[in-house]
């Protein structure tokens, strides 16, 4: 890692707080407090204008809210992504007790849900998105920061909601891969910054009495528009690691409807754009206004450096979640009652059904009944609208039907390749 703690400690008094403009202020509200809670604290906020909540890693961790990864780099361009990603890194302790593994967590999040639908049941997140562009689901915390922790931060519900919006129909086919992808996207996006804030960074070290960062960074996220070149070059960055054109006009779609800056992605597109992009990029960091004829001269050759020092580049990662679960677009299963009828019955008993999934199916049913569910690995909705599936034993499967609200009947039940073509035989 080239940013470690003796490079952090060297900055000296050129480290500082975040500033209260930083999005990741607003992300501390959404994270710790439900909808309810928000409202009520801005109408206090407004006419106390008193309190403010600030960003608070240790806070989130004490409550279990963050998970730190390893530092990681870049994706390649290729498409090719390092081993790390594939396994998940976090694994090579061996895996804590109650962890969850990367690949269940993919299971976790396959539903695909109304993007819309979310959003109108969630202001926070609908303000957050209006506000904030990309930074709404993902934000970084420069190495400049006194705080102890550095890096990005990605919000759980953020890949998945790119990957509802941008890519649905690679959702359909294969959810892991929307998914990482939309991942991608945001990682990238953050990523930029860092490498923005070490190009910023080579020019405060060529005279050390000019602290550059920090004016810099005050304006980047004050909210006005004229400041905001950094995040359209970064949406520009991020989009170049999307392969697809289906893809990359998904991710536009979701960049149009994003505040002023993020939405300016397109004009940085070529590589000639992006270069001129990144000089008057390095003119802001020297305190000058955004202006088109205030080109810092060679100033992108700050953001280039060899593959081997980009190799190194690497940033501590975080998964954020919240406390309380973006789930009203999610499906939430409620079983005030389960009808198994008699065929199933007469399956469930059978002398042919294997002893494991006899007694488990019971065993599930009595679980589920009187229970609530709005996530669950072993259950997934299918395509046919109220129908789920849900994984009896790792072989057998199972399928229900909620036909009133809170009242299901088993529809289905066998072992998983005769599920699989009962599924397909149904389109389910
Ligand atoms: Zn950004």
């Amino acid at each position: 890692m080239i940013v470690d703690e003796e490079i952090r400690h060297s900055l000296g008094d050129r480290r500082f707080e975040l500033p209260g403009g930083h999005p990741a202020h607003r992300r501390m509200r959404e994270l710790l407090m439900s909808e309810v809670e928000i409202a009520e604290f801005e109408s206090f906020h407004q006419e106390n204008n008193q309190v403010q909540i600030r960003w608070n890693h240790n806070r989130l961790e004490e409550l279990g809210l963050v998970t730190s990864r390893p530092p990681r780099g870049l994706i390649s361009k290729s498409g090719s992504r390092p081993l790390w990603y594939l396994i998940g890194l976090e694994e090579q302790g061996g895996g804590e007790e109650g962890e969850i593994n990367h690949s269940e967590r993919l299971e976790q999040y396959q539903f695909r849900f109304d993007v819309d639908r979310l959003l109108a049941n969630r202001a926070p997140l609908a303000a957050a998105l209006a506000t904030d562009g990309t930074e709404a689901l993902a934000w970084y915390i420069p190495f400049h920061d006194t705080s102890s922790e550095w890096g990005i931060y990605i919000r759980d519900i953020g890949p998945r909601i790119i990957a509802n919006r941008c890519f649905p129909d690679l959702l359909r086919t294969n959810p892991g891969e929307a998914l990482e992808l939309a991942f991608d996207f945001l990682f990238a996006h953050e990523f930029f910054h860092h490498i923005s804030e070490i190009a910023c960074t080579m020019l405060e070290n060529s005279n050390l009495s000019n602290p550059l960062y920090r004016p810099y960074f005050d304006r980047l996220v004050s909210g006005d528009a004229d400041e905001a070149l950094e995040e359209a070059l970064a949406n520009s960055f991020a989009l170049d690691f999307i392969h697809g054109k289906q893809n990359k006009d998904g991710l536009r779609g979701l960049m149009d409807d994003c505040p002023p800056g993020y939405r300016d992605y397109g004009e940085y597109q070529s590589k000639l754009h992006f270069e001129r992009g990144l000089d008057w990029l390095a003119s802001m960091f020297t305190g000058k206004p955004f202006s088109r004829s205030n080109r810092y001269t060679f100033g992108h050759g700050l953001f280039s450096h060899p593959n081997s020092v980009f190799n190194r580049m690497k940033v501590p990662l975080h998964e954020t979640t919240d406390r309380s679960p973006c789930t009203p677009a999610l499906p939430i299963c409620i079983f005030n009652n389960i009808i198994v009828p008699e065929d199933i019955k007469n399956k469930a008993n059978h002398k042919r059904t294997p002893p494991n999934a006899r007694k488990q199916f019971w065993k599930c049913i009595d679980k589920l009944r009187g229970s609530q569910i709005e996530r669950n690995r072993r259950l997934e909705k299918l395509n046919r609208k109220d129908w789920f599936k849900f994984d009896v034993t790792g072989g057998w499967r199972m399928v229900l039907e909620q036909i009133s609200p809170g009242k299901w009947v088993v529809r289905y039940l066998d072992e998983w390749d005769k599920y699989m073509r009962y599924r397909a035989k149904n389109s389910l």
